[in-house]
């Protein structure tokens, strides 16, 4: 029976020693295994008998049940204890300064080309896609711009294999559009895209820039249609006080072509330095589809007429956004493109 309390005592004090859980799992894989000091009291029994081995039986349960509940009663709350430390330590503080993510922003040149394309969808117009690599019937033949015309040089356009060009202009898509109409009913569309021409890249030329491209074919179109069309656009685009006017001007597929320029928004037209003293700021080039254009795309010119315009998408962002040069348009720079946020 000493046995048995030296024994029960024995664990209870290492009990109390054993802080950690695995102090306690320790102590308890040490006296209560099979091995452990109470199985060796339990073979005990067998040199017993009857009364008293039941006796020393019943001894050795109680002790080794107290034990044992204390053990676990232990283990239990260090358990719980250690993981609320580790809660502790692994709580997130959300006061905490975190690492920031760097907001991406819309390049000028598409905030501009969306609402180029917004304001004359809201007037009806359809939007094709043109092709980035033409053939030069579409740039330039069925455009009825002569074979010995200098924008054809190569020194101008970007040639490639089998009678390719890198569009010199969104103009090209006339053609295509006209054809696919197999010459018959009404056209109403813009189409936007890049363009290219082997232009010396300095603060106003690119060698690729922006257009969108407006076709009108129906019968009866008139200039002053075009007029009333540029009118809502610029206005749209620039503010409602802006006027727009028509230069004579001259294009190979158009006639009569213009240059229209929209009234100066810096200066309201008195003249300042960003319309050179003019008080008019030049912002596309226009006209009337030239029959010839008509002619060669399918359309009988005794029949439809029709208008085309070509608006410069770097070049309402220069003047919308007071941009200096248009290269930054094309470098990416993320401190220039942090100035534009989306509305
Ligand atoms: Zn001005």
């Amino acid at each position: 029976m000493e046995e048995i309390e030296k024994t029960l005592l024995a664990g209870l004090e290492e009990l109390e020693k054993a802080s950690s859980s695995r102090e306690i799992i320790e102590v308890k894989n040490r006296y209560l295994a099979k091995k452990g000091p109470f199985a060796a009291l339990y073979k005990e029994l067998g040199k017993l008998s009857g009364n008293e081995k039941a006796a020393f039986g019943k001894a050795i349960n109680e002790a080794r049940g107290e034990l044992s509940e204390k053990l676990e009663k232990k283990l239990l709350a260090a358990l719980s204890k250690e993981e609320n430390e580790r809660l502790l330590k692994e709580k997130i503080d959300i006061s905490l300064p975190g690492t920031s993510l760097e907001e991406g922003h819309t390049n000028p040149f598409y905030l501009i080309l969306d609402e180029i394309v917004d304001i004359f969808v809201s007037m009806g117009y359809d939007v094709v896609e043109g092709e980035d690599v033409e053939t030069v019937d579409y740039n330039f033949t069925l455009l009825n711009i002569p074979s010995e015309h200098p924008s054809r040089d190569p020194s101008d356009t970007f040639y490639l294999p089998k009678d390719g060009v890198l569009r010199t202009q969104t103009s090209a898509a006339q053609g295509r559009v006209m054809q696919a109409k197999g010459g018959k009913g009404a056209i109403k569309v813009i189409s936007p895209g890049k363009c290219y021409r082997r232009d010396e890249d300095d603060l106003t030329h690119s060698h690729q820039f922006g257009q969108v491209e407006g076709l009108v074919v129906d019968k009866g179109v008139s200039l002053a249609e075009l007029k009333g069309t540029l009118e809502i656009f610029a206005k749209k685009m620039f503010g409602e006080k802006r006027e727009i006017r028509f230069r004579s001007s001259y294009f190979p597929f158009t006639e009569p072509s213009v240059e229209v320029d929209v009234s100066c928004a810096n200066c309201g037209g008195k003249g300042c330095s960003m319309c050179k003293g003019t008080g008019w700021i030049e912002i596309l080039g226009a006209g009337e589809v030239h029959p010839n254009v008509l002619r060669m795309n399918g359309y009988d010119p005794s029949v439809y007429s029709g208008f085309a315009f070509g608006v410069g998408i770097d070049r309402v962002a220069i003047l919308r956004y007071g941009i200096d040069d248009i290269r930054r348009i094309y470098a990416n720079d993320k401190r220039f493109l942090s100035a534009f946020k989306e509305e």
